[in-house]
């Protein structure tokens, strides 16, 4: 049977012990050939990278052993072993973790389990320094061996199975592996890499214990290398070994002692991310309930941040045995960009994925932790706001899902968003809501705010000519979700919050009583024309009135309160599950000559394009679609040519 290019697991197993060459998955060739040029000046990394795994894999068998001790049988040491060959040009990691067997090699080995990885690659760009930056927050393990060495060898035998079933895998990684079944005294696994000729220097004690005590100080278990040798004569009985790392679990040093590094290192084990993390908060909580956590805010969004089923959550110690990766239920969904450590002391070694769901005191965790990543954030919101703006473009729109996730702490993550608003006529989100209202006008009652697909439209919008005129800040929202999230921000300082689209600006008491008097004297005045206007545009429109927006265009269309607007529609649109639309309300400007001259027309054909002209503008302005463009066409020409009725067909 030929080896199968797309699924190594299509393959039937032959007889167990036979060797097999098979292909490798064809994003794993794919993401090799890339890794290999874009990461070169980082080559250094493979080592983190297996010490990484070594030490997940010493994390597993531990965590096991809890409920099968017989796991441990041959040696209960759990340690990493790094060592070197100059004349042979090899360098080795040996651990004594749970190991693979024969499926396990050739599913962990030969292809990529991540979601999302088709995607992720389709986005490299072919630029060495982007794609380097892209493919170390993919998290690049395993494979990024192939950097420096032209073969790697595997060794490796499952924790409780036999001898026999130790298993052999091979590959220069240019597209094609061999496994074959091999016997192995020991347990675990080890990595041998066949250096390529110009990264020799990697097979030297010095720059070896330089890279172990850089990059994997933090691991938890010993990684020993051989005691430094007195000369060059290599000792013919084992050397004796000693560990280069400090091999004591970082969250449980006490704070003060750990250098920033130190953290740094640490995040990009458990984040498998080779960028530097934002911050990081480490606290103990004593009392009631004890628990650590280490929670790191990445600089950069993940490439999976949209995909349902990405890896979230913390990893899981309980009194520091490794229980669970990705342990979501500590974290609530918004914050699931936050990644880190937490360790407890109460819950029960052998506590499962089910058994945290429905568990009080991982809720009551949650809770805390929670509270824990917003303090973070308001803490760099206040002390560091160039980071915070880094991490408003990055997560900005996943922490505005919390408004609608989590109303216990509405009010503090409402006070983390960041806005584009008419003050600053730019782009950016910048502006908090305190901003906001430390501009509010006297008397100002509500928030404003306008929503539109993209924010030069929103900017545009011909519902806040009025607002800006009095000189009142608006809220420019343009984000998919702004329209979801307005419906549960309710209110922030006791000022409610208002579509400048929809319903009744009530504008109230910042008018001057002149300019109130002025309005309704204008509305009283238009309202024969009002009139006319419904009938003209009748079963196009809900109701026709003077308007409270405008100061420079004619007309503008207006939803009721209730009404769902054009983003919401969109999206349930989608889903299936859009309502009916209601017909908007068209307001008009008496002010403007357009509207002025409208009302001088006399009933007729004449009155009744002009009126379709006025709708159909006012539904162009504001980003929306006619229903019948030609017949638009038609009556804007019509106009231009003086507006003399011409002998139409319909
Ligand atoms: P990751 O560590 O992010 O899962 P890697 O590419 O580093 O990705 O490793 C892929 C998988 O190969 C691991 O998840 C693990 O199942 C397996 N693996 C790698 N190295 C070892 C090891 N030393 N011992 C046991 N399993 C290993
Ligand atoms: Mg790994």
């Amino acid at each position: 049977m030929a080896a199968s290019d797309h699924d190594p697991g299509a393959v039937p197993m032959t007889s167990a012990t036979q060797r097999e060459t098979r292909g490798f998955q064809a994003e794993v060739k794919q993401l090799l050939r890339l890794m290999i040029h874009s990461l070169y000046s980082n080559r250094e990394i493979f080592l983190r990278e297996l010490i990484s795994n070594a030490s997940d894999a010493c994390d597993k068998l531990r965590f096991r052993a809890l409920a099968e001790p017989a796991l441990l049988d041959g040696g209960a040491e759990l340690a990493i072993d790094v060592d070197f060959d100059a004349t042979a040009r090899t360098v080795t990691v040996t651990d004594s973790g749970v190991g693979m067997s024969r499926d396990e090699v050739i599913e962990h080995l030969g292809t990529i389990a991540k979601s999302g990885t088709a995607e992720f690659l389709a986005a490299l760009s072919g630029d060495q320094q982007k794609d380097a930056q892209l493919i170390g927050q993919f998290g690049v393990g395993f494979y990024s061996a192939f950097i420096v060495a032209e073969r790697v060898e595997v060794h490796t035998r499952r924790a409780g199975l036999a001898a026999a079933e130790g298993v052999h895998w091979s590959s220069d990684g240019s597209g094609e592996f061999t496994v074959e079944n091999e016997p192995l005294e020991q347990r675990g696994t080890r990595v041998v890499l066949h250096l390529k000729e110009d990264a020799v220097e990697f097979a030297d004690a010095w720059r070896l214990r330089g890279l172990v005590k850089r990059y994997s100080d933090h691991i938890a278990f010993p990684v020993r290398m051989a005691a430094a040798p007195g000369g060059e004569a290599a000792a013919p009985a084992p050397a004796r070994r000693e560990a280069v790392n400090s091999a004591q679990a970082l969250w449980t040093r006490p704070r003060t002692e750990i250098q920033d590094d130190e953290y740094r290192e640490f995040y990009q084990h458990v984040a498998h991310d080779f960028g530097a993390p934002l911050a990081w908060s480490h606290h103990r909580v004593e009392g009631k309930r004890e628990y650590t956590t280490l929670l790191y805010l990445p600089s950069r969004a993940p490439f999976d941040l949209w995909h349902r089923d990405a890896a979230r959550g913390l990893k899981l110690y309980v009194r520091r045995v490794f229980i669970l990766d990705d342990a979501e239920q500590f974290l609530p969904l918004y914050l699931r960009f936050v990644k880190g450590v937490v360790d407890s002391s109460d819950l029960p070694l052998n506590v499962s994925r089910e058994l945290l769901q429905q568990d009080a005191e991982v809720e009551a965790m949650r809770a805390g932790i929670t509270r824990r990543v917003l303090d973070l954030l308001a803490k760099l919101a206040k002390d560091e706001p160039e980071k915070f703006a880094g991490f408003w473009k990055e997560f900005g729109q996943v922490l505005k899902e919390g408004i609608a996730e989590d109303p216990a702490n509405r009010e503090r993550i409402a006070k983390l968003l960041r806005f584009a608003t008419t003050a600053t006529e730019r782009e950016v989100q910048d502006q908090s809501l305190d901003d906001v209202v430390g501009r509010l006008r006297p008397g100002q009652k509500h928030l404003y705010y306008v929503l539109a697909d993209t924010w030069n439209a929103a900017r545009q919008s011909p519902h806040l000519e009025r607002l800006r005129q009095m000189g009142i800040e608006v809220l420019l929202l343009h984000d998919r979700i702004d329209e979801w999230m307005t419906g549960y921000l309710g209110e922030y300082e006791g000022r409610t919050f208002r579509d400048a689209g929809r319903g009744d600006l009530d504008l109230g008491e910042l008018e001057t009583p002149a300019e109130q008097a002025a309005d309704a004297a204008g509305a009283e005045a238009a309202l024969a024309l009002c009139g006319r206007l419904r009938e003209a545009l009748s079963g196009r429109v809900e109701a026709v009135r003077v308007t409270q927006r405008l100061a420079e265009s004619p007309a503008c269309l207006v939803r009721a309160a209730d009404e769902v607007g054009a983003q919401l529609r969109k999206l349930l649109e989608a889903a299936g599950q859009a309502p009916a639309a209601k017909r908007p309300t068209l307001e008009i400007n008496p002010a403007h000559p357009l509207v002025q001259r409208l009302e001088r027309l006399a009933d007729g054909e004449d009155f009744r394009d002009f009126a379709a002209l006025l709708l159909d503008q006012a539904t162009l302005a504001e980003g929306g679609q006619l229903d019948e463009p030609a017949a638009f066409v038609r009556r804007l020409n019509r106009l231009l040519l003086g507006g003399a009725p011409a002998p139409m067909k319909s």
